[in-house]
């Protein structure tokens, strides 16, 4: 049933996606947002994927050889490092990604992040990232790295699509047009490089009070909202001097 749900919604509401050819022309900066392992690795947190999932590992994988070709080519990369206090609960969310913990570090194959000089990491005390780099002066961390580094698009990857990516992307794009963001003009979102988590109906109606979240369908939505503020959905990324494609 849920499958027939999803033809139908990809049939009435599709969601065209076109792809991105980077060049030397703009610049552009790789955000990745929160493939950390409380969200990636199976078993790592309340949060985490309880068994094997190919959609998130598909998703770390693309988002790993991402950030390689763009910290080869010197282009900038931010990472958000979802990350709560312990005493500060996320409602409705159960305890998560406690600051200090292997839940809020980045994912294995990206932890190399932590030392690249190309790479800004943010911890992140909140769904949205725009939100969450807002430092105790006022400043904003990402509004900065736009402006210091010039950048004139984004390529947007992570987990959840349709939960940190969604909310990072629709803030982003009224900052942008609140001209908060200038020079950034694009913010485009590569959906085989997000991910959602899967918490299937049949699986929900037996867990009181539990949100049922249909992965399939909860990421078509989140890329759905997310074309629908401006964002452009991409399903292929390649650089224009260089043969790899990333598909
Ligand atoms: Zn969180």
């Amino acid at each position: 049933m849920v499958s027939t749900t999803i033809d139908l919604l990809k049939k009435d509401l599709p969601v065209e996606e076109g792809s991105l050819v980077l060049s030397q022309d703009v610049k552009t900066g790789l955000v990745i947002v929160d493939v950390v392992n409380g969200f990636c690795t199976v078993g790592a947190g309340n949060l985490a994927p309880t068994q094997p999932d190919k959609q998130i590992s598909d998703m770390v994988e693309e988002s790993v050889r991402l950030a390689r070709l763009f910290c080869e080519k010197k282009l900038p990369v931010f990472a958000f490092l979802d990350s709560h206090h312990p005493d500060i609960p996320e409602p409705p969310y159960p305890p998560h990604c406690i600051a200090g913990t292997d839940e809020s570090r980045l994912v294995t194959a990206l932890q190399w992040l932590e030392n690249e000089p190309n790479a800004t990491l943010k911890c992140k005390d909140c769904i949205d990232g725009f939100l969450g780099s807002i430092e105790k002066d006022g400043s904003n961390l990402f509004v900065d790295w736009i402006k210091n580094n010039q950048i004139k698009a984004i390529l947007v990857v992570g987990i959840c699509t349709d939960i940190c990516v969604l909310d990072f992307v629709c803030s982003t794009l009224s900052a942008r047009n609140r001209r908060m963001l200038t020079p950034l003009e694009d913010v485009n979102v590569y959906s085989s490089a997000c991910a959602t988590f899967d918490l299937p109906v049949h699986v929900a109606k037996n867990i009181d009070g539990a949100l049922a979240h249909p992965q399939d369908l909860m990421h078509h939505i989140g890329l759905y909202m997310a074309k629908g503020r401006g964002a452009r959905i991409v399903s292929e990324v390649s650089f224009a001097d260089l043969k790899e494609t990333c598909v």
